[in-house]
């Protein structure tokens, strides 16, 4: 949805261009495609946990050495995934039993 920079009535699509129903005043679509891209380009680690190939945790082990942080669950699923040096430790994720909370911890 886009909104006319004039009169902030709403625009509607005509070709390659948002013409305003009320002013008549056009703006290009391009302004909403760069907002979209802004969003996405702001990941979060968890979201690139979530896109990771080992976002699937149910029935890998689980560790009851972790407290979750969002329910206090003492019981997590995790994976390991060594780092692309061999000198740093491997990372490991955690994904809660419970409530399903992710987590990435150093051991
Ligand atoms: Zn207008
Ligand atoms: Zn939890």
């Amino acid at each position: 949805m886009q909104f006319c920079d004039e009169c902030s009535s709403m625009m509607h699509a005509s070709g390659d261009e948002m013409v305003c129903s009320s002013c008549g005043a056009t703006q290009s679509k391009d302004a909403d495609r760069a907002a979209e891209f802004v969003s996405t380009e702001a990941q979060t680690d968890d979201d690139v946990i979530e896109s990771s190939p080992d976002a699937d945790f149910e029935g890998k082990p689980t560790a009851s050495d972790v407290t979750c942080d969002a329910c206090g669950n003492g019981e997590a699923w995790y994976t390991i995934k060594q780092t692309a040096s061999a000198d740093e430790p491997p990372t490991r994720f955690f994904k809660c039993t419970e409530c399903g909370k992710r987590w990435r911890g150093y051991s």
